[in-house]
């Protein structure tokens, strides 16, 4: 978000606007709104959006509101009107007061409404719902005119204050705006502007029987909130002409809707609807499960949102549809952990290690250093004693040629401690690997040989007697293909679910340092990857979600189109 105004502009809608202030329209304002309906928790799509309209604002000194598009009564909560502040206040953005709800416009939409059936342009019909489809048309056939249409303006009025006041059913009549039913657009094709629906809304309970579609309720709030520029997604653009209708009918202030391509991701889904799916099937404990897509599954995942912004900001605004790699969100929240997060050491499938020319009961305090890549971070101390825990991945009885870490007879370095080599493999009654017996070399106090010995590989560590027991889970992605809609015949984005996208370790041994971690707390285990601290963590025992692994797929990709 560092494009200030001198600089060209980085995508074709800063175009458009800087165009727009150059030439004095609105003044050289700029008003934005993001418009979520609070019909789920956001998704990393809505960053995109989030980014975009807040990001504009900031860089052309206007403003941008939230507005919470509540037109839907039976599918919306304050519960997730209260996850949707969180989560945009979390990526950094504010709002200030301008935090609007469609819904404390429904007396002004009722109103324009009216003005709309003085005005001729609106009408009562008392076709059903099905019937109202069946004279739609189609895509290659024009609509057909309903038997209602001709009512007189006074017919309309009286009856669409009946419509409000409850007495008719719901579904039994609906106002429809009087446009063209031949027209090529069939969101043209006479849109139904309100319907009769009995359920009580999140806001104004049941103050109200008649509820504004969608379509009409948008364009009218943009318009009393004077948003210059209403950014949306790519799907309302064959709505835009009944955007602009309802705006010229109206005679009210004229914002201008701009459409620019969603974001897709691979191996992801990102549609609300899907998402409920998830959660009320119980494929996944809650909305904010770290394998979720959602502001506050990425969150607990331990994803920082200065990462998200900066991925919104390399996959920029376009007006064609792609899909992006998941790879890249996951280079960015790398490349952000790597200068922010601790390192430290922890073992999540522990084998123990004894170091049998240590003296029993002594430990000493070694020095690590907390992140190489920023200076400021410091260092602290790791405890070391006689037994040891490594990672039971990091030794092997009998290694085949490409593996350099700790076999018998081998001598490897402990990261800031000692270089030791394996002398014994203890096994246990059923011939599992239970220990290793080593020795360890006091003259490489800190890791470094004074004779100028090389080893092959460096492995963390842990201290038996000082850790601390944990647990930590490990996250692969939701689904098994790129993309989750590509499902077989009569199946569908479930069929693609990965059985295998959680791993529990629970018997994980973690430094001393990281007891008492609090949550939301990111680090980097030497050499395993990213890590964030879960809320279900106890002060004894903390839990810990892996953000992501070291691999850079990302980088390989780019390497590969070059
Ligand atoms: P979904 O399809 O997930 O249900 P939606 O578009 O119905 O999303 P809204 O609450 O209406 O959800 O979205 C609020 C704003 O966020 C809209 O302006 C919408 O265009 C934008 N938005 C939603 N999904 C994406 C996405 N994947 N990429 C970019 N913007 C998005
Ligand atoms: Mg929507």
């Amino acid at each position: 978000m560092t494009d200030n105004e001198s600089k060209t502009p980085t995508n074709f809608i800063k175009q458009i606007i800087e165009e727009d202030r150059k030439n004095g329209k609105n003044d050289g304002c700029v008003q934005t709104r993001f418009p979520p309906e609070p019909n789920g928790y956001l998704h990393i799509g809505h960053a995109k959006a989030i980014c975009l309209n807040f990001g504009i604002a900031e860089e052309t000194k206007g403003l941008c509101n939230l507005r919470f598009d509540d037109t839907n009564p039976e599918k919306e909560e304050q519960e997730y009107v209260d996850s949707i502040k969180e989560d945009v206040r979390w990526l950094g953005f504010d709002w200030n007061d301008r935090e609007y709800f469609a819904s404390d416009y429904f007396r002004q939409l009722y109103e324009y409404a009216v003005q709309l059936i003085r005005d001729g342009r609106a009408y009562v019909c008392d076709l059903n719902a099905e019937e109202i489809r069946e004279y739609r048309g189609t895509l290659t056939e024009p609509g057909r005119e309903s038997p209602y249409r001709d009512r007189s303006v006074e017919e309309n009025l009286d009856l669409f204050e009946r419509m409000g006041s409850g007495e008719f059913p719901d579904g039994s009549r609906t106002l429809r705006a009087k446009i063209d039913m031949t027209s090529g657009n069939i969101n043209m094709r006479d849109p139904v502007v309100y319907r009769i629906q009995r359920s009580s809304h999140h806001r104004t309970g049941d103050e109200w029987c008649i509820y504004p579609m969608y379509d009409y309720a948008h364009c009218a709030s943009d318009s009393i909130e004077k948003i210059t520029h209403s950014l949306c997604t790519l799907e309302f653009e064959d709505h835009r002409p009944l955007y602009d209708w309802f705006l010229d009918q109206l005679g009210i202030f004229h914002s201008q809707q701009i459409e620019f391509a969603r974001l897709n991701l691979s191996y992801t889904v990102l549609s609300k609807r899907k998402l409920l799916r998830l959660v009320q099937e119980g494929h996944v404990p809650g909305w904010d499960d770290p394998r979720m897509p959602t502001l506050s599954g990425i969150r607990r995942r331990g994803v920082p949102p200065e990462a998200v912004r900066e991925f919104c900001d390399r996959i920029g605004v376009a007006k064609a549809d792609s899909t992006v790699d998941l790879s890249l969100l996951e280079f960015c929240v790398r490349d952000y952990l790597n200068k922010h997060a601790l390192r430290v050491m922890a073992v999540l499938r522990p084998l123990k290690v004894v170091i049998t020319n240590y003296p029993e009961r002594q430990t000493e305090e070694l020095e690590a250093v907390n992140n190489p890549e920023d200076p400021d971070a410091g260092k602290r101390k790791v405890p070391f004693s006689r037994e040891l825990y490594i990672e039971r991945d990091d030794f092997m009885e009998d290694p085949p040629k490409k593996f350099f870490r700790l076999a018998p007879g081998r001598e490897v370095r402990l990261r800031y401690a000692y270089f030791i080599t394996c002398t014994d493999v203890i096994k246990d009654e059923n011939g599992e690997i239970s220990a290793l017996h080593c020795t360890y070399d006091p003259a490489t106090r800190g890791g470094d040989s004074p004779d100028g010995r090389k080893v092959k590989a460096t492995l963390h560590w842990v201290s038996a007697e000082h850790a601390v027991d944990g647990e930590v889970r490990l996250y692969e992605n939701l689904f098994t293909g790129e993309d989750p809609d590509d499902a077989p015949a009569e199946k569908d984005f479930l069929s693609n679910l990965n059985p295998d996208s959680l791993q529990v370790l629970r018997s994980c041994r973690l430094e001393p340092s990281l007891k008492g971690a609090e949550a939301g707390t990111r680090y980097q285990f030497e050499r395993l990857g990213y890590f964030c601290v879960d809320p279900d963590s106890s002060h004894e025992n903390p839990v810990f979600n892996r953000t992501v692994t070291l691999r850079d797929t990302w980088a390989k990709i780019q390497k590969g189109k070059k």
